[in-house]
């Protein structure tokens, strides 16, 4: 396995840190959502414009197609009665009972001759059912009933009592009228055939006249409102809550409404007919909702719709407005003058806005999803700044602590120094002095206080070295060296020691290699002793150390130190280059403290070099050092 030793900075640094990044953060995070609510705001208020856009047009639109088709229905009655009332037969019936009332009239009574009303019954009858006529009545010009197609409508002005004259009037200057819905003037058969009072009808009513192109009188065609009338209204209408509906000038309601069934079970109206019964008028509470209104009904005000289109106005509303429910709608409404009577379209505001509203509430749970990742994410950048703040504090704390420790470290070895190479010096003039006169005992002591002297001395400097290297206060001396004299002095020195441990030290690199490198001379010394005495120490006795080169990389020079040791196990080879780390040396009788590889290590780097190291237990480790080549000039 290859290691390489990453290279450090020459000089250790504290990182500048901002004071604070979660002013940063709130900044961002509040900008961002402010952005997000603006942009979904902006986008919103678009929607919406464009669906109320949309939603006018179809309230609105759906008006003059109601009119249209209104005037279709309104044309073919016309036609259909005027078609009868000029069918010559119809003419001869009416004519002939036109006579005897006026030959009978001036004593106040009218008395038809049962078969000449027969007769006309019989010859209406059917175009009766086709038309889907009620019945049919006979008037002369002050509306008074001559004949009908019920016994109880003759003999009266009950019908002009109920619609005035204007009708009467408009016919007896030619025009076919339909009338609006009133209430019956006589018992009219309901849904199930009973007959009741006021149910609603209305008149078609065209003038007849003889061959001779005499006016005879009005003939009337009752119909239902609710058989075709009523459903033209419903045509147009959308959605589940939509309904378009007719209004008179008092407010009464003339077609179907869509919730007949509702408004039945709220008491609004009797018997399941809203025609002609039910005022469209604001309740002031939502009845639907179970709320009972505080006013009667007579006290009520006209819905908002009813009041503007009572004065004439054509109009809309999407802001909303109850309506005869006290449901909140949105509507359009027009009157129409030409027929004297109103219509409305109007939506449930809920519906008609229940896209938007989904849009709203998807953009309020994104917004709210949005705001608690933030606040979330501001937790985590506060929690984080503390631990950040805490981090810092801790590491100004140990950097001065280690500083402090630094400092006490270097002034000790330099103290520790001076006595030493005392000791050192003067157990090698007595050693070397010949004067002195010492037995063969005196000298070994004298020469094992000179080798304790030499090894403190060593182990001082490397202490020195390390203290200075944690300060990042090492500083090298680079320049261009040829490498063998280094490399000699360096097996010379070692020599010594290869010796007592029975180890061959093996160079295979020369000088005429001519091997050049760019690095501090002294710390060369220093890498290669040390790696050196370490392949010696842990060396198996008569082992063999070899030193080789390696020459192939662009740039640099790889010197390897193979040796025949032990061998260092896979999982330990990252640890030995960490201080005081001497794997389970400790235990064996191997001089050492762990600090030499550590700043072997800082000591290549610090040379812009790097270690690699190979090793293979019980074969050995080949320790190679990568040396800068000197810069081509
Ligand atoms: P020291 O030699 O003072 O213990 P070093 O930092 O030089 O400290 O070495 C650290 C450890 O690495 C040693 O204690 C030893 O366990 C191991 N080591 C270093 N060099 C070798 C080698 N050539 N062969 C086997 N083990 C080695």
């Amino acid at each position: 396995m290859k290691l390489r030793a990453e290279p450090e900075s020459k000089k250790t640094k504290t990182k500048k840190v901002p004071s604070s990044f979660l002013v940063p953060s709130f900044s961002f995070s509040f900008s961002f959502l402010a952005s997000v609510f603006i942009l979904g705001w902006f986008s919103y208020q678009t929607v919406e414009s464009e669906v109320k856009g949309l939603l006018l047009k179809q309230l609105s639109m759906s008006l003059p197609r109601s009119v249209k088709i209104f005037k279709i229905w309104e044309e073919g009655m016309k036609d259909e009665a005027q078609a009868l009332a000029s069918n010559p037969k119809i003419q001869k019936d009416l004519s002939v009972l036109k006579d005897m009332f006026d030959a009978t009239s001036s004593n106040g009574s009218l008395i038809p001759r049962d078969e000449d009303l027969k007769i006309l019954r019989r010859d209406l009858r059917s175009s009766l059912e086709n038309f889907r006529f009620m019945g049919f009545v006979f008037l002369d010009e002050t509306g008074f009933c001559i004949a009908a197609s019920e016994d109880m409508s003759m003999g009266h002005r009950k019908i002009v009592d109920r619609l005035g004259r204007r009708f009467v009037d408009l016919a007896l200057l030619g025009n076919t009228i339909i009338t609006l819905p009133f209430k019956s003037e006589i018992e009219t058969p309901d849904k199930s055939g009973v007959l009741q009072k006021d149910l609603p009808n209305l008149l078609i009513a065209t003038p007849v006249y003889n061959e001779k192109k005499e006016f005879l009188g009005i003939l009337g065609f009752r119909v239902k409102p609710e058989t075709i009338f009523s459903h033209i209204f419903e045509i147009e209408r959308t959605g589940e809550s939509g309904e378009i509906y007719a209004f008179n000038r008092t407010g009464l309601m003339i077609s179907k409404s869509r919730f007949e069934d509702q408004i039945e079970k709220l008491g609004l109206i009797k018997e399941n007919n809203s025609i002609l019964n039910l005022y469209v008028k604001d309740p002031e509470v939502d009845l639907t909702q179970g709320f009972k209104p505080e006013k009667p009904i007579s006290e009520q005000p006209f819905t908002r719709m009813m009041l503007s289109a009572l004065a004439g106005e054509n109009g809309h509303d999407l802001d909303g407005y109850r309506d005869y429910r006290g449901v909140k709608v949105v509507g359009a409404w027009a009157w129409l003058p030409e027929f004297g009577f109103g219509i409305a379209n109007e939506m449930d505001y809920d519906e008609a806005f229940s896209f938007l509203h989904k849009i709203e509430t998807w953009f309020y749970i994104l917004f709210s999803f949005l705001l608690a990742t933030s606040m979330w994410t501001l937790y985590l950048s506060w929690q984080r700044e503390k631990f950040h703040k805490l981090m810092i504090r801790e590491k100004e704390s140990a950097e001065s602590a280690n500083a402090a420790k630094t400092e006490f470290l270097a002034r000790m070895s330099h103290e520790l120094r001076t006595p030493l190479n005392a000791i050192l010096g003067f157990s090698q003039l007595l050693l070397m002095n010949p004067d002195n006169k010492f037995s063969e005992i005196q000298k070994s002591n004298i020469e094992h206080v000179r080798q304790a002297g030499n090894h403190l001395l060593i182990l001082v400097n490397d202490i020195l070295d390390l203290s200075r290297i944690e300060a990042g206060e090492l500083v090298v001396k680079m320049e261009e060296l040829e490498l063998f004299p280094l490399l000699d002095e360096s097996i010379q020195l070692i020599q010594p020691l290869a010796k007592s441990q029975n180890v061959k030290v093996e160079c295979l690199i020369s000088k005429e290699d001519g091997l050049m490198v760019r690095a501090d001379s002294s710390r060369i010394v220093q890498v290669l002793l040390n790696l050196l005495s370490n392949a010696i120490k842990y060396n198996r006795e008569a082992g063999s150390v070899i030193i080789s080169h390696e020459n192939g990389i662009e740039g640099k020079v790889r010197i390897k130190i193979q040796d025949t040791g032990m061998g260092i196990p896979k999982k330990k080879q990252a640890e030995i280059f960490e201080p005081f780390s001497r794997l389970n040396i400790d235990k064996t009788s191997v001089e050492g403290v762990g600090i030499g590889l550590s700043i072997t290590q800082n000591l290549i780097n610090v040379m812009g070099g790097a270690i690699f190291l190979e090793s293979e237990m019980d074969r050995g480790s080949c320790f190679t050092v990568e040396l800068q080549k000197p810069i081509a000039k």
